[in-house]
């Protein structure tokens, strides 16, 4: 028989959402008269905004005429999009990105997992714990990494410890590593990164000869002006890091799918005989070769993002997420709860009370309140003892959530 990828194997079993899934299945199986709160999901709630539907409404009729039909595109992204997405979040904060340092996808998720392989199998990746699980999982696939230890650790990926101890502020990993993944705001702790720790983060690359993979799926939800967006905003950075970028929290596009990551010409990497190459050239390669494009369609609705109605719709959706955390933050913190996070971000992530641990928590809330989040501890070790809520519920769910919660 032909030989499976073993390092498959060394996947944790039990997957964090399938056994929320299944704990909440069974709670309401067996309470059919109790209505569920589910501030678990890191999923968007409110539709697309009128600008970015209008956009595909007319994008979809153009494709259905003889001049306006659109086959295959260019696999990088159209240059309309690639050009607003520079002009906006990178000229307009005073970085200089260029159109072939921006790449066009359907999602970072996708991106995120799929960049490993522009790597050497032998390059250590550092991570923060607690983690968006993407960036270990697809590099366990890949076969960088041992089997789980005793402390829910993998083996040969350097973890860099993310608590109330440092102020959810990882320290720069102890051991030499290649690629470190860095997400601000974070996912799931809701926590930030100041210009000044970012400035440390990218002179330490400089200094360690690593590569920063900067994840920013979430920097709509910055209220905080000094803090920075993209992390081209720290001089040096472009030689050092890869960042990404999703319309999906941004615009409500987790079901329309859009993303793009940048990769900067001056990162370079180099071959076993010492020869340096961009790896801007190696993901063309990569993007070209396995990647036919994200829709017409899609890319036409988010154009529509940058308009000017565009921003000023999306930005009122951001602001009504950004209110739910505030309620959330309040009514919690009201209650004795220690509360991080949820004030640049759309998560809340909390100590749980009476030191229980995270599933404990998660089951009392179930079942006292009737409310699912996500316990900390399945987004590593770390996050044992914490637990996260999403502020992308209805707000009429919110209100009720916190005094459920305020009375058990
Ligand atoms: C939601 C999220 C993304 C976005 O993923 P898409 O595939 O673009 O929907 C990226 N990174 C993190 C940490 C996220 O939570």
């Amino acid at each position: 028989m032909t030989r499976i990828n073993e390092n498959y194997l060394k996947l944790k079993a039990g997957y964090l959402f399938p056994e929320i899934g299944r704990r909440v299945k069974a709670y309401s199986d067996a309470n059919a008269d109790k209505r569920i709160i589910r501030l678990g999901i890191g999923d968007v709630t409110l539709p697309l905004v009128p600008s970015i539907v209008n956009a595909m409404v007319e994008a979809a009729k153009e494709m259905g005429t003889p001049g306006g039909f659109h086959g295959y595109g260019p696999e990088q992204g159209y240059s309309f999009l690639i050009n607003k997405i520079i002009e906006h979040d990178y000229t307009k904060r005073g970085v200089k990105i260029s159109e072939d340092e921006v790449f066009v996808s359907d999602g970072s998720k996708c991106d995120a997992g799929n960049i490993q392989e522009i790597f050497s199998l032998d390059s250590k990746i550092a991570v923060v714990d607690p983690v968006y699980p993407v960036y270990v999982d697809t590099n366990v696939m890949a076969g960088r990494t041992g089997e789980v230890n005793a402390h829910g650790h993998y083996e040969n990926i350097v973890y860099m410890p993310a608590t109330e101890a440092n102020n959810f502020e990882p320290e720069f990993p102890k051991e030499k590593a290649d690629i470190i993944y860095l997400c601000y705001p974070n996912n799931p702790t809701g926590m930030v990164a100041t210009k000044e720790r970012l400035a440390e983060w990218v002179a330490f690359a400089h200094k360690s000869g690593s590569i920063i993979l900067f994840d920013s799926a979430y920097e709509s939800f910055i209220q905080d002006p000094t803090i920075p967006k993209s992390i081209y905003e720290i001089e040096g950075a472009k030689e050092v890091a890869i960042e990404f970028r999703s319309f999906s929290k941004t615009a409500g596009f987790t079901g329309t799918r859009c993303a793009y990551i940048v990769i900067p010409k001056e990162l370079k990497g180099k071959t076993s005989k010492g020869e340096e190459i961009s790896f801007n050239s190696l993901w063309s390669r990569r993007h070209t070769t396995k990647f036919n494009g994200v829709s017409y369609v899609t890319q036409k609705g988010a154009e529509a993002v940058f308009s000017a109605q565009g921003q000023k719709e999306i930005g009122e959706q951001i602001s009504y997420y950004m209110e739910n955390a505030r309620l959330i933050r309040e009514g919690l913190g009201a209650s004795g709860y220690k509360i991080f996070g949820g004030l640049n971000a759309p998560y809340i992530w909390l100590k749980t009370p009476r030191n229980l641990k995270s599933w404990e928590f998660f089951d009392e809330l179930l079942s006292k309140a009737q409310i699912v989040g996500t316990p900390g501890s399945g987004f590593g070790p770390a996050g044992e003892g914490y637990f996260r809520l999403s502020a992308f519920g209805k707000r009429e769910d919110v209100l009720s959530a916190i005094e459920r919660i305020q009375k058990i």
